[in-house]
């Protein structure tokens, strides 16, 4: 646990950073939004459509600043923390529309500033602002949430619930080889680097297996083991729970006082630095789910995506938490839940793809606290990668999707080349989420949704008469941008 001193401390330290902030505020707007999700669940390709979009002047009919014509220009400047990576905006871009390859993915904490004019609705705000907002853009893994609950377990308590979790039905083969290990290692022997550095290595590697498509849970804490950062190999992260420790304390010189100290390192060097300095200065968030994958992965994954959600929305949404979890949280005041990549399905299916987002964030939410962040939630393409057709078979027509897949995918034992274009049938998502979440609850095996997901290329984007390239066409971004900043643009 952390003590009421060290607590203190952090308070004084998060109440400095927010005044600091709060005073450039005046001088000059900004909003600071955080852009997370689990790994590839889309934050790379969000934020670069967003920007993208914005740079020039894309199609936003749902974003009232721009389909009212008051965004008079956006660009970009350099970010105000000299400390934090920058994130690549024009390699992303560019590869995205010029090669037609996805970026890559999210890996560590990076920022991006946009600066926005535009003309005020109001004459009041015309004055004040100036008819500028600065938009930091902060992309971090959303592996790294995760690790909130941490700061209030200690090493035992830690050990005790990652190793219940390992012998769960679902987890317990993929944990078998670090479960064995650490079985025949009694935690009171020297402490020893080498014992050290095996448990961390089978221990990433169960957290890893988790992740694989077919299985396709959600991350466990610490989230630094999958996604490292800067961190690598470094001792605050070269420890693993001991699942046998015994009830005496740990003698000195002890492999279990050895992993002790090392875990408090990484909630004191890693986590709380972590949330101070990054997610406590956050005034709005966006969390990107993959709902439609878990979907397909089955009951198990669904029903783990609502816990790390409920976990990621507990650092939003306080309720009776912490006082560090007060204190993280205390400033976002809206978060938007965005289940991406829904050019994957008929725009028939958008709604309901959003109707079981939504099941999915009530489930998760009503495991904690209703005050702090107003959230709202969403389906959505950041980058609409098909277009919609329709095709005719025995006398019917079929909805469905035109993109070109990825080189190597395979459809059907057909395999595609990455140019050559298909059609394909969706799939549809169950009209009324209810049916599902019964047999999610029951633990029966709910029918699965007949989706096909298939991964298509980046969009060709077209260029006008004068050989400007268009913006990259979306689903659904704009409505995200109008509730993420359209009060700030009012
Ligand atoms: P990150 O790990 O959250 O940064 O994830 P990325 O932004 O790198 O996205 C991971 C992968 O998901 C990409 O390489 C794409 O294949 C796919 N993806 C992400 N967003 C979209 C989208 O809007 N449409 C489509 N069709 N695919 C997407």
């Amino acid at each position: 646990m952390s003590s009421p001193i060290t607590s203190f401390t952090d308070e004084a330290l998060i109440a400095f950073d927010t005044l600091a902030d709060r005073a450039s505020n005046l001088i000059q707007p900004t909003l600071r939004l955080g852009v997370t999700g689990l790994s590839r669940a889309g934050k790379t390709v969000f934020i670069t459509a967003l920007v993208h979009n914005l740079l020039h002047g894309g199609r936003l009919p749902m974003f009232e600043a721009a389909h009212s014509g008051r965004l008079a220009r956006s660009f970009l400047e350099p970010q105000p923390d000299d400390a934090v990576p920058r994130f690549q905006y024009e390699d992303h871009a560019a590869r995205m529309i010029s090669d037609r390859i996805w970026p890559d993915s999210t890996r560590a904490i990076s920022e991006l500033r946009l600066v926005v004019e535009y003309e005020s609705a109001s004459g009041w705000n015309r004055f004040f602002s100036g008819g500028r907002l600065c938009l930091d853009i902060v992309d971090y893994p959303g592996e790294w949430l995760l690790d909130l609950p941490l700061l209030g377990q200690d090493f035992a308590a830690f050990s005790l619930n990652a190793a219940s979790l390992a012998r769960s039905p679902v987890r317990a083969d993929l944990a078998a080889p670090w479960l064995e290990k650490a079985g025949t290692i009694d935690p009171h022997k020297p402490a020893d680097e080498a014992d050290a550095r095996e448990l961390a290595r089978l221990f990433t590697d169960y957290l890893r297996a988790c992740k694989q498509d077919e299985r396709a849970l959600s991350t466990l804490p610490p989230g630094r083991f999958l996604m490292p950062g800067d961190l690598d190999g470094s001792p605050a992260l070269t420890f693993a729970p001991l699942p046998n420790l015994p009830d005496t304390p740990a003698p000195k010189g002890s492999l279990m006082a050895m992993m002790e100290r090392r875990y408090e390192s990484y909630k004191s060097v890693v986590v709380k630095p972590f949330f101070r300095e990054h997610v406590a200065r956050l005034d709005r968030q966006i969390v990107l789910i993959d709902a439609m994958q878990a979907m397909n992965a089955g009951h198990e994954a669904v029903i783990d995506l609502e816990r790390a959600l409920s976990d990621v929305l507990s650092c939003f949404r306080p309720g009776s938490g912490s006082l560090l979890t007060s204190l993280v949280s205390r400033r976002i005041d809206k978060v938007l839940i965005a289940a991406t990549k829904a050019d994957h399905l008929h725009h028939e299916s958008h709604d309901r793809l959003e109707a079981i987002a939504r099941r999915i964030v009530e489930r998760a939410s009503s495991h904690i606290g209703s005050s702090g962040a107003d959230i709202e939630v969403l389906a959505m393409a950041a980058v609409r990668a098909t277009r919609e057709a329709t095709v005719r078979q025995d006398g019917e027509e079929l909805p469905v999707i035109v993109g070109t897949p990825l080189d190597g995918e395979r459809i059907g034992g057909e395999l595609f080349d990455g140019k050559r274009k298909t059609a394909i049938f969706p799939g549809d998502l169950p009209k009324n989420p209810d049916a599902f979440f019964k047999a999610v609850d029951a633990a029966s095996k709910p029918p699965l949704p007949d989706i096909n997901i298939v991964r298509f290329r980046p969009p060709l984007i077209e260029e006008t008469e004068n050989g400007i390239k268009l913006s990259l066409p979306h689903i659904r971004l704009d409505r995200a941008l109008d509730y993420l900043l359209g009060d700030r643009l009012a």
